[in-house]
């Protein structure tokens, strides 16, 4: 089973120790102590070695070399001393860098782990180095971990480490740093990684992308994976603000499906898809990707085909296949509209999945949008009429839609500063914040309100349904869990 190490540093031996036993507490198997980092930090290293055996979790001795961005200042020989001191002293595993390895004579007792680490790019000929780092072993008389550490420049070099850890010969730590690579970090338990590194919570961690060790032994139960383990994910750029991985984590735990969803970080959604495709069951996808991906499917389903774009990509008995959930959330969310005049406002991809649901269902739809050339193309494209915003404060309506993005973030603003009429339906797609002005002001006239939290998960559940193949999402667990993040 994968283990968890804490890479943690400190300036005295009792601080360090500390932070190991809070380690502990949070569920790591392992500690990391970086030497080179305490040594920065003014501790007393022989000091410190003498406190390994009062670790409350086994030892990663680690010295790092400045030529691998250690923090190490002294000389060579200092350095390898000061390893064979931590093993000596009972450190349950001791890192030396691949590129330093000759000067290591004899076996520690330690499991000696050797490491490559390219801070800039997906490295070069990384299964030789692995090779080179067996054939040390095979000199020392001992198996080796192998550990690779590479920068990805997009998600696709995921792949890379993948390959890597699936085709092992041995054990082997494989790790792409950066918000790119952070799913290398999250899978570790299903590619089947000795080890994956993680931060405690309020830490910066050891390297760019550590998640917390909260995080992932809780949302992405780790020690749950297993090679059978399905991944799914979310892809988009930024992603990290995505509630998608804390609401379908929720359910798939509480469905007992043996399945993780993990935060894509993709600039390139093509090469993305092209490269770890094969191995990503199911894809909710966001801005800025939502276009790109649909033709390559083979089955596109209507809301997609129709709106030329899909949120949601996913294998059904090896058929890849693309729908537009936000269509169905949409309908969801406006009910019965045969014969009601929709006032939507905006112009943009949620805009017309809403013009879509307006057009089928019998409604008559008028759209309002900041650039009225949009505003008109839309309409042109649903059988609506564009109206100017002066235009509409006086128009007649049922149902009033805000599919543009003002009050997102920004809870003075409203994309409707008129009153609003009593007997309507407003809804709201913005759902950051929960409450916007838009509905606040909407609810005081009497109006009948529904918020974008209702978009958000009817659209998770769509997607939730086909990674899952159940016929029912726990929507109201992914309700209770997305209600307390945005309020949190
Ligand atoms: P989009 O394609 O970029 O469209 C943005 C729309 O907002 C355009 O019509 C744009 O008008 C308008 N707009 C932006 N800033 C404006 C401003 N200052 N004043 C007036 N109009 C402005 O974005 P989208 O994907 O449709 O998303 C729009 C919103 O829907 C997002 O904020 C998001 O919160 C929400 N959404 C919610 C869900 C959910 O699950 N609840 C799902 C998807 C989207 P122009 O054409 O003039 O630029």
């Amino acid at each position: 089973m994968t283990l968890v190490a804490i890479p943690l540093s400190a300036a005295t031996p009792d601080d360090l120790l500390a932070l190991s036993a809070k380690a502990a507490t949070t569920g790591a198997d392992v500690v990391e102590w970086r030497l080179d980092t305490c040594q920065k930090k003014g501790a007393d290293l022989s000091a410190i070695i003498a406190a390994i055996p009062r670790s409350p979790l086994p030892v990663i001795a680690t010295c790092r070399h400045p030529d691998e961005t250690g923090d190490w200042v002294g000389s060579e020989t200092a350095r390898l001393a000061l390893l064979a001191a931590a093993d000596a002293a009972g450190a349950a595993y001791i890192d030396c860098e691949l590129a330093q390895a000759e000067g290591l004579a004899t076996a520690p007792k330690a499991r000696l782990i050797l490491s490559s680490h390219d801070f800039q790019g997906p490295g070069t000929d990384l299964p030789g180095k692995i090779q080179a780092m067996r054939a040390v072993g095979h000199r020392l008389g001992i198996p080796v971990i192998a550990k690779v550490a590479i920068t990805a420049r997009d998600a696709a070099d995921l792949t890379i480490i993948r390959n890597l850890l699936v085709h092992r010969d041995g054990d082997v730590i494989a790790l792409a740093m950066g918000e790119h690579g952070l799913p290398s970090r999250l899978l570790a338990g299903v590619w089947g990684g000795f080890l994956t590194f993680a931060r405690l919570d309020g830490d910066g961690g050891s390297a760019p992308g550590q998640p917390t060790v909260g995080d992932l032994l809780g949302r992405y139960r780790l020690k749950s994976q297993t090679a059978n383990t399905r991944i799914l994910g979310v892809m988009g750029s930024p992603i990290s603000h995505s509630l998608s991985p804390h609401i379908h984590n929720a359910g798939l735990a509480q469905d007992g499906v043996d399945a993780v969803y993990v935060p894509f970080r993709v600039e390139n959604a093509v090469d993305f898809w092209n490269a770890c495709g094969a191995w990503i069951h199911g894809l909710s996808i966001t801005i800025p990707h939502k276009e790109a991906l649909l033709p390559l499917a083979t089955v596109q389903e209507a809301p997609a085909k129709a709106a030329g774009v899909c949120n949601t990509l996913w294998w059904d008995a090896g058929v890849l296949s693309a729908t537009n959930t936000d269509v169905e959330g949409v309908a969801h969310c406006l009910g019965n509209i045969r014969g009601k005049t929709v006032l939507l406002l905006g112009a943009g991809g949620v805009a017309r999945a809403v013009a879509r649901i307006v057009s089928a269902g019998g409604g008559t739809l008028l759209v309002c949008n900041r650039t009225l050339d949009k505003a008109e193309a839309l309409a042109r494209d649903f059988q609506g009429r564009a109206i100017t915003l002066e235009d509409a404060q006086r128009t007649p309506y049922d149902i009033l839609v805000n599919g543009t993005s003002v009050g997102m973030k920004a809870p003075a603003d409203t994309p409707w500063p008129f009153p609003h009429r009593p007997d309507s339906l407003v809804f709201d797609t913005v759902y950051v914040p929960l409450e916007t002005r838009f509905l606040k002001e909407a609810a005081a006239s009497g109006a009948k309100t529904v918020d974008g939290l209702q978009l958000f998960i009817a659209q998770a559940a769509g997607q939730y349904r086909r990674f899952t193949g159940r016929g029912t999402a726990p929507e109201d667990l992914m309700r209770q869990v997305a209600r307390h993040h945005l309020q949190g």
